[in-house]
């Protein structure tokens, strides 16, 4: 058999052919998501008033271990509001990988900064600690207490780590990078529900953190997302700053500086409640299924299966396949014939350098992700799938 045969083959191993055809990532409402919708629109408490909310968050909070979380309406509005929190202003450069989504790099400009793009590695496809040290060493410089970009004369002051499809980056590593010079370090935990480094759950190890029930994600809320932090006077303020910075004062609704209207509604916090019951079935579910396909793609010489790395424990939301340097030409073909079997495959995102509005945007080298991007294959992964 030829790759094309046998990647569709491997595909069919895992999945029965005749229940497709089979969706990248399709939401799953086996819980009380019916009954909890139903009790919002009964009670007619479907906007910012109701106790869903709160329970999603405390629930959230206690999945994490984090003194509490911040529920907001989309995963970009949090990671915009993390920045803010992280005291980004307008011309500071902000680090981030190249490979992730562009909501990443977007909320950077919501905040008047600066992507600056960094490479990936291939064991999580998330940053490369050693190679972005290098990097610091050689283009930063300190100035009043301050790390400057010798190139550009800007500021750099926080590094975003993405848990590229829910694989925990070198946090370790990481963090001690960061401390070493002096940056916040935000965690895109978007994808990463679920997922633990070294037994701590991901975001839990940063200055801030975000998270996503955008549909496609392991859980959803529809669209939605949160904050979170060990920091209780950071979550406070996430609070204050989500609700359009507003306080009470003699009695008023008072607002003593421009705040965002980022708050999640109770309606869809209700699905968030109903959808948490079922987070650890979805967990085990998605383990037995990457574990699947990771016995299905063993033999089959010229595609890798992406594998949780060594110190973490995946949640396995979008698993995926890296096709070897020598069949890199036959990615396109194989995604082609395994849709026309019944099995949705996608390209990796295109890398944000390569997107107009970031092509100006300063770089290192980029010439891991640059590797990587055109041979990653997302494969169903859908937390029904299994034979
Ligand atoms: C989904 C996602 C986001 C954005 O979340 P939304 O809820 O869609 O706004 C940000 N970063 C990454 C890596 C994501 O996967």
């Amino acid at each position: 058999m030829d790759l094309v045969e046998q990647f569709v083959a491997s595909l069919r191993n895992v999945l029965d052919s005749d229940q497709g055809p089979y969706g990248l990532h399709e939401p799953v409402f086996r819980g009380r998501e019916w009954g909890y919708v139903k009790d919002c629109l009964d009670r007619r408490w479907v906007s910012s008033v109701g106790g869903y909310v709160d329970q999603f968050e405390d629930r959230l909070a206690a999945l994490a271990k984090t003194p509490g979380a911040v529920a907001t309406v989309n995963g970009t509005a949090a990671l915009h509001t993390s920045l803010l929190l992280a005291g980004v202003s307008p011309g500071d450069e902000i680090l981030l990988p190249a490979l992730t989504f562009v909501g990443t790099a977007n909320a950077v400009v919501y905040c008047g900064a600066v992507p600056h793009f960094v490479d990936s590695e291939e064991v999580s496809l998330g940053v490369d600690v050693d190679k972005l040290s290098e990097y610091l060493c050689n283009i930063t410089e300190w100035e009043n207490k301050k790390l400057i970009n010798r190139l550009t004369g800007r500021r750099i002051r926080a590094l975003i780590v993405v848990h590229v499809f829910g694989h925990p980056v070198a946090m370790q590593e990481i963090h001690a990078l960061c401390q070493e010079y002096g940056i916040k370090l935000i965690e895109d935990a978007a994808q990463a529900l679920g997922s633990y480094y070294k037994g701590h759950h991901a975001g839990t190890l940063s200055d801030v953190a975000v998270l996503s029930f955008n549909g496609n994600k392991i859980l959803t809320t529809g669209g939605g997302g949160a904050i979170l932090s060990q920091d209780t006077l950071l979550l406070e303020r996430a609070r204050k700053l989500t609700t359009t910075a507003r306080t009470i004062i003699d009695g008023e609704f008072c607002h003593e500086e421009v705040g965002y209207n980022y708050r999640m509604p109770n309606i869809n916090a209700a699905l968030g409640c109903a959808q948490l019951e079922q987070l650890n079935e979805y967990l085990s579910v998605k383990r037995r299924l990457a574990e699947a396909y990771a016995d299905a793609f063993r033999p089959v010489d010229g595609v890798r299966f992406l594998l949780e790395p060594d110190y973490a424990k995946s949640n396995y939301w979008l698993n995926a396949v890296i096709v070897a340097t020598s069949h890199r030409a036959m990615r396109s073909v194989l995604v082609q014939e395994a849709e026309s079997a019944g099995f949705q495959c996608r390209p990796a995102w295109r890398l944000l350098h390569r997107l107009p509005m970031y092509a100006d945007c300063p770089r290192m080298d980029l010439s891991c992700a640059e590797e990587l991007q055109p041979r990653i294959i997302n494969i169903p992964s859908s937390a029904t799938l299994l034979k």
